[in-house]
């Protein structure tokens, strides 16, 4: 058996959410290893948005600094009616922003953001990082965990986190709530240069085109030289039962036919040949058993629709330390877990049920999207009383 006797925490899954919580984990004086399926570490090719509650906590872990020249800073985010492409609202991200939130608002590439954190937790002696390790079952003991994996390694530690994902094997064996909640809604995306793009007046900013049962975002990513382009609808095909084969190219193009030329014109960005499919899950409390919990997307994943799945697992990430600090070496490890699952259980379940809810709003259709569209108009560039309770974020 590898790593024996060592009392080190065993973290499954080396997605943002276990680099980040082997980083956090060290910053606090503890040892980790993180575990992870894939051959490689990586992250996709896209964009990842990081609210200010993020920024802050990714500043405590001291990546900030290598990820700022890859970083745009937004200026605004921005809500355009796909149908008229009239802007209906917007929230300044300047200066009463960043004093309101105490950091700005960044969109990064996530290979940028993934690197920074897996870079920092390489020069951590704390940290051990190994691949093709793939979680198949764990034994809980009175003070530790054994952990096995596919090519038959064995792993001991004092605690383990499972950081795997929306179809996480680990909370399989904790919870065992079956397969996560297909949302009928798919999403196509595309990074193409900064000089492909035809209307370049949103240099800064994060802007998202909203019509019935479709949205289309953008922003500019490295240092600006890159456009991410993502276009997500709600499938009716999902929604009339066809759960087989739904929200292919041909739906993509069909829901968004209502939009302007302008719209359409911007789906020539993303690529047609692969897509998500979007899922969340109910909020459901007990994700600790014993000496194993879970973390980031594998205990609460959301619709992308608040851009907070990341986020919320980098907050994870920075409670858990502190509460196995808290502990400390011989403390009581169940009791550290159970304390952060209570303090992140109701944050997450918020923007679990906030994307929902935010969802409907920006596909509405009919009297409901007129409603909106009122209702936006009457909101300030300052008002930030939405969002509030989300980017104000925790203290590490
Ligand atoms: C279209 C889209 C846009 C998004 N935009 C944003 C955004 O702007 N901002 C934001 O904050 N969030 C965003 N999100 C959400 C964000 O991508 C996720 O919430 C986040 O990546 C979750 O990180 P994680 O580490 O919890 O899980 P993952 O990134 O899924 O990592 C899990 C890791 O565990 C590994 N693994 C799985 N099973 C095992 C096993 N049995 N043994 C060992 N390893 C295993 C996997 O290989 C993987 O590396 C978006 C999501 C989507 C779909």
């Amino acid at each position: 058996m590898s790593g024996k006797t060592r009392p080190e925490i065993l973290i499954v899954g080396g997605g943002i959410g276990g680099v980040a919580t082997a980083l956090a984990l060290a910053r606090r004086g503890m040892r980790s290893r993180v575990l992870e399926k894939a051959p490689e570490f990586g992250e996709i090719g896209y964009g990842i948005q990081q609210g200010p509650n993020a920024y802050r906590m990714l500043d405590w872990l001291g990546v900030m600094k290598d990820l700022e020249p890859q970083a745009v800073f937004t200026k605004n985010l921005i809500l355009i009616d796909a149908l008229t492409d009239r802007e209906l609202t917007r929230i300044s991200c300047g200066d009463t922003f960043r004093r309101h939130f105490r950091a700005p608002y960044t969109v990064v590439h996530r290979r940028d953001l993934h690197g920074a954190l897996l870079e920092a937790c390489r020069k951590r002696e704390e940290i051990s990082l190994h691949t093709s390790k793939e979680l198949t079952d764990f034994d809980d003991r009175a003070k530790s965990v054994v952990a096995r994996f596919a090519d038959g390694s064995e792993y001991e530690g004092r605690a383990l986190i499972g950081a795997d994902g929306l179809r996480s094997r680990v909370r399989e064996i904790v919870i065992g709530d079956g397969a996560p909640r297909p949302a009928g809604h798919v999403t196509y995306r595309g990074v193409v240069s900064f000089d492909q793009v035809k209307d370049q007046s949103h240099f800064d900013d994060m802007v998202i085109w909203i019509g019935p049962n479709l949205h289309f975002v953008q922003y500019r990513l490295r240092g600006g030289t890159v456009m991410n382009n993502v276009a997500t609808v709600a499938s009716r095909k999902f929604e009339r039962g066809e759960r087989e084969s739904y929200g292919g190219p041909d739906e993509l193009m069909e829901v968004f036919s209502r939009t302007t030329p302008h719209v359409q014109e911007m789906l020539g960005y993303v690529g047609k040949d692969k897509n998500w499919v979007l899922h969340d899950r109910e909020p459901h409390p007990g994700w600790t058993r014993g000496n194993v919990t879970l973390l980031g997307d594998a205990a609460h994943p959301t619709l992308q629709y608040l851009a907070q799945g990341a986020c919320m697992a980098i907050e994870d990430a920075v409670v858990i330390s502190g509460k196995l600090a808290t502990a400390g070496p011989d403390g009581d490890v169940h009791a550290a877990l159970l304390a952060y699952e209570n303090e992140r259980y109701l944050r997450g379940a918020r923007v679990t049920v906030t994307a929902r809810i935010f969802g409907a709003i920006i596909h509405a259709d009919g009297g409901s999207r007129d409603l909106r569209n009122h209702l936006m108009a009457q909101r300030t560039p300052e008002t930030f009383w939405e969002i509030d309770w989300l980017y104000r974020g925790i203290e590490p």
